[in-house]
């Protein structure tokens, strides 16, 4: 027997998740199907970061995420040290999550929420909407797309079937099997370092040194890093990574032991719960799919974790996606609509990776700066060289923890659906990170007097911002999404602020919150700009002179 779902997403990590909530909140029926029972032996991701969280305040599940059990007071502290009983070398304060501020730029934060705990949020997410439906003990095995339609073939409960769908995306991790029979591939590094992680529970660990509790530590050793150790659950749950080298090795449970006697400096009670041997890799696929198939998250991109982008780079493209796969569902998305996305999201992945690799290289820079006998040499004599080194270092990861630009920063004014204003490209900075509302980039933050954001006004449709006094009354671009059913809310803001963060009175944002167009006055021909920007006419040319 055959199924028939307008969607089909293979595979029930975070993006695919995130991307079956995102579809079932705008509305389109799909299908997720997940090979395992959905439980996490051993979870990867734990930085929610602040596009993520944004996405998390329009879908409305921000009381989830901060109920998290991840304890809002556990301190989130970056410690640089040669030992837990050893030197501390240097540190990078950061408050718990309970108590950390919301930048200027965001009406959110990061969020320190483990896989375990995100995963269960985002699948009831989904849940909650009765046109998604989430099958786990199901397995994708192979694909076959015709102008129409896609077939897959999935196993489940020991019998094969077939799911038809319009379209199927493959959330399916780094192994991706829909991305093998589509027959991409993926171009970059394929192994940055061979690492092993190990899941350890120590429930006394922060009364076992002196270091006080803290997120990240990173231990250097006269090679330089070798090894860190973070606060899974800010609890009892910790994962240590032995980094390792571009190197095949394949650390043993004796390797795995005397590494934890090493970190702590001495012999400690603890109980491994799970070891996982990993390969870094910097690799980006060809192409984002086809006519109907298409790629998201790890099967798209995979990186070191050096910076937290994986997951919050696919839940970008899950969100890019389906916006795009409800245009085409309800009819209003143009012919060329679904191939931006390849457009828009592989040029991120390609960014977002390259980052990744650079705070990689730059933790690893410790093993060109070699520290010196003295760091690891008792006496009060030997502080100094233990400050310079530790400073030194804290300043080079400081590009890797204060990183909203790569977060946020990241724009769509190459893409063919994007109306350019004329003005330049403002650069592309990781730290400090700069608000524009030139058409590709996300629409900026800012404080209405009502007190909710201008995100808060941005969703489901396009939004088209009327701005300052006198502004105009956008009716020409009104009635154009209207003859097109393409759907549009029109907002007239007078706040200062937002004429100020936005610089034109005119600015049309699309459902995924990017500035599609923005000017002073109404294009001279509103359809022109409606088919532009719902993928209907690729490539507009730019309609007003920008306004200094
Ligand atoms: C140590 C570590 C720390 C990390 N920390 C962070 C962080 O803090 N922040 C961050 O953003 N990223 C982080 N990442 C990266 C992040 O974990 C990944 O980018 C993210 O999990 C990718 O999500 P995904 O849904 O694309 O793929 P996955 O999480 O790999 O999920 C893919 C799913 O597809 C299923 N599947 C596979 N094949 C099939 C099939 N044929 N049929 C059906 N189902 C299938 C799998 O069972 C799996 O559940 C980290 C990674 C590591 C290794």
């Amino acid at each position: 027997m055959t199924r028939h779902v307008p969607v089909l997403i293979v595979g029930g990590g975070p993006v695919g998740l995130a991307l079956a909530g995102d579809l079932g909140w705008r509305g389109v029926p799909c299908t997720l199907i997940e090979k395992t029972d959905g439980a996490i032996e051993q979870p990867k991701m734990d930085l929610v970061g602040i596009r993520t969280m944004e996405f998390c305040r329009r879908w409305g599940i921000l009381d989830w995420v901060r109920d998290a059990p991840y304890p809002p007071d556990y301190p989130q502290d970056y410690v640089y040290l040669t030992a837990l009983n050893g030197y501390e070398l240097g540190r990078e304060p950061f408050p718990s999550r309970g108590f950390e501020p919301c930048p200027p730029e965001s009406p959110q934060k990061r969020e320190r929420v483990p896989q375990d705990m995100f995963d269960p949020i985002l699948a009831r997410f989904a849940r909650s909407f009765p046109d998604v439906t989430l099958r786990y003990g199901a397995e994708f095995v192979a694909v076959k797309e015709t102008k129409d339609e896609v077939t897959a073939t999935v196993k489940s409960g020991g019998k094969t079937e077939t799911i038809a769908a319009q379209y199927v995306v493959g959330t399916d991790g780094g192994a991706s099997t829909v991305r093998e029979s589509l027959g991409i591939g993926m171009s970059g590094n394929p192994a940055l370092t061979y690492t092993t992680n190990v899941m350890f529970r120590c429930p006394d660990f922060h009364k076992l040194h002196d270091k006080g509790k803290a997120y990240r530590f990173i231990f250097i050793g006269p090679e330089g890093v070798w090894l860190t150790i973070v606060a899974v659950n800010g609890a009892d749950r910790f994962r240590m990574s032995i980094v390792g080298t571009p190197q095949k090795i394949e650390h043993t449970e004796a390797d795995v032991r005397a590494a934890l006697k090493q970190a702590m400096g001495r012999n400690f009670d603890y109980e491994i719960l799970s070891v996982m041997r990993w390969v870094r890799r910097e690799l980006v696929a060809d192409r984002y799919g086809t006519e109907r198939v298409f790629i998201a998250g790890d099967a798209a991109h995979l990186m070191s974790p050096t910076g937290g982008f994986g997951m919050n780079t696919g839940i970008g493209d899950a969100v890019d996606l389906a916006w795009k796969l409800e245009a085409v569902h309800k009819g209003w998305g143009g012919r060329g609509l679904l191939q931006t996305y390849d457009a828009e999201r592989r040029p991120i992945g390609l960014r977002n990776v390259a980052e990744a690799s650079r705070n990689l290289k730059r933790m690893l820079s410790t093993r060109e700066h070699l520290p010196g006998p003295d760091i690891f040499a008792p006496g009060a004599a030997n502080d100094a060289a233990r400050k310079e080194y530790g400073g030194w270092f804290a300043g080079v990861m400081r590009k890797e923890w204060f990183a909203n630009g790569v977060m946020l920063g990241y724009r769509y004014d190459q893409s063919p659906i994007v109306v350019p204003d004329g003005t330049p490209a403002p650069p592309d900075l990781s730290h400090p990170y700069r608000q524009t509302a030139r058409p590709g980039a996300r629409a900026p933050h800012a404080w209405l007097d009502d007190g909710r954001s201008t995100l808060d006004l941005v969703g489901r449709g396009f939004t088209l911002l009327r701005l300052g006094e006198n502004t105009p009354a956008g009716k020409s671009i009104e009635s154009a999404a209207r003859q097109r059913g393409v759907p549009l809310q029109s907002v007239a803001l007078s706040e200062r602020q937002v004429l100020d963060a936005y610089e034109r009175r005119l600015v049309l944002v699309r459902p995924d919150g990017h500035v599609a167009w923005r000017a002073d006055r109404e294009p001279d021909d509103a359809g022109a700009l409606i088919d532009a920007v719902r993928g209907e006419r690729i490539s507009i040319k730019q309609q007003q002179e920008p306004v200094s």
